[in-house]
């Protein structure tokens, strides 16, 4: 396992303390040491409001036998909180070319596959078909292909597509506060960027080479972000890699952490599990989580914080997606492509993992409807601010 200096500070200096960046057995065993006193307990402070110690009671195999009741609750939260409404939006993907070589990745730059890039007209294109669809949310995707995806393209691209979206956000390689400070100018308001894993030796496992191999420049980019007041701070582990209740402490108190420091920004959690991909075998990822324990930590996190965006992409199946709208989604994805040109071409080659939900935009949005609730395609305009 890597070394750990002494000298922390911040999100690192909190999950040290907390025991949430290495192995976390003795955590581990308090979990399961937890009663259903402790969860009826848990349950009665709820107020959408985080502590360590709630939490803790509501990812335990102890609270699996009140899941339905906190289905519930997790329900009412968001309804209150946010309407019954749940946000539409689509991934655009710009690049398969990869400086990295994460594990669990199809576009590992070990991978032999045919690679493409768009060009930022291409980009344009792929981003009218999604306009005509009716998305007023993008979301820019790109592996760490810094040749060609660098802060200029970003900033082209932003500039061409501000007319046609409401909403521009980015899930691309780490930046400085500078480069964010760039985006944030050129019109793009959120930036999701996904620990993968908190704990430390996993990481180095599972990131064995390349830029995104430094655990530790990875943690401090909510910090970057933060720091120029992004609008939307998209924050995840990607679910397979480590033991997802230590996982789901270590993402509470990584978003915790930067609510308080960064006021302005919005924090959104998102739960991606582990796909099969090119090369990429979902069996041989020894914390694979079931639907039920995906629940679990979803309505979990939402009895802790009744504010934060719970965000859902195509990963899952259609069954499940449609089981989310009505416990706690705020935005999620659908149509989409993960592909770069998927939306143009019919060929799927070249996708950085499989989706599990092939419906169109429109047909979700029917069932977002039957369940109650209202898709909305654009809820936020930059005009809001006064600009
Ligand atoms: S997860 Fe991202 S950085 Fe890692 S190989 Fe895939 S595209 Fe590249």
């Amino acid at each position: 396992m890597p070394e750990v200096s002494k000298k922390v500070g911040g999100i690192e200096d909190i999950l040290v303390k907390r025991g949430l960046d290495c192995g976390g057995d003795e955590l581990l065993e308090r979990i399961e040491s937890v009663s259903s006193g402790d969860v009826e307990r848990a349950l009665r402070s709820v107020d959408g409001l985080y502590s360590f110690e709630k939490l803790l009671a509501l990812i335990s195999p102890a609270a699996e036998d009140y899941l339905e009741k906190m289905a519930q609750m997790s329900r009412r939260l968001t309804v209150q909180r946010f309407g019954r409404t749940i946000r539409l939006y689509a991934p655009l993907y710009l690049s398969s070319f990869c400086n990295n070589s994460c594990l669990y990745c199809g576009f590992n730059e070990n991978n032999e596959f045919k690679r493409k890039r768009l060009s930022v007209e291409e980009a344009e294109k792929e981003a009218e078909i999604l306009a005509l669809q009716g998305f007023r949310d993008i979301l820019l995707v790109s592996s760490e292909d810094t040749k060609h995806i660098d802060v200029d393209y970003l900033v082209a691209l932003a500039g061409k597509l501000r007319d046609k979206f409401s909403s521009i956000s980015i899930e691309i390689h780490q930046l400085s506060s500078e480069e964010y400070a760039r985006f944030f100018e050129a019109g793009i308001d959120g930036v999701s960027l996904y620990q993968e894993t908190y704990d430390r030796g996993k990481y180095a496992y599972y990131h064995p080479k390349g830029p995104k191999a430094d655990y530790r420049r990875r943690l401090r980019s909510g910090d970057s972000i933060g720091q120029v007041g992004m609008r939307e701070i998209g924050l995840g582990a990607l679910l397979g890699l480590a033991d997802w209740r230590l996982e789901t402490l270590a993402l509470a108190e990584h978003g915790h952490y930067l609510m308080k420091k960064y006021w302005r920004s919005h924090i959104s959690f998102s739960f991606p599990r582990i796909r099969p991909a090119c090369k990429v075998e979902r069996s041989k990822f020894e914390h694979l989580i079931s639907d039920k324990e995906l629940v679990q930590m979803m309505v979990a996190l939402r009895l802790c914080f009744a504010d934060v965006g719970l965000v859902m992409s195509t990963r899952e199946n259609a069954k499940l997606r449609d089981h989310l709208i009505s416990i706690g989604v705020t935005r999620i994805s659908a149509g989409s492509k993960t592909n770069p040109g998927g939306y143009s071409s019919k060929s799927n080659a070249g996708e950085q993992f499989h989706i599990d939900d092939n419906r169109s935009a429109e047909q979700f949005s029917k069932v977002i409807m039957e369940h109650g609730f209202e898709a909305v395609w654009k809820d936020w305009d930059s005009g809001f601010c006064g600009d």
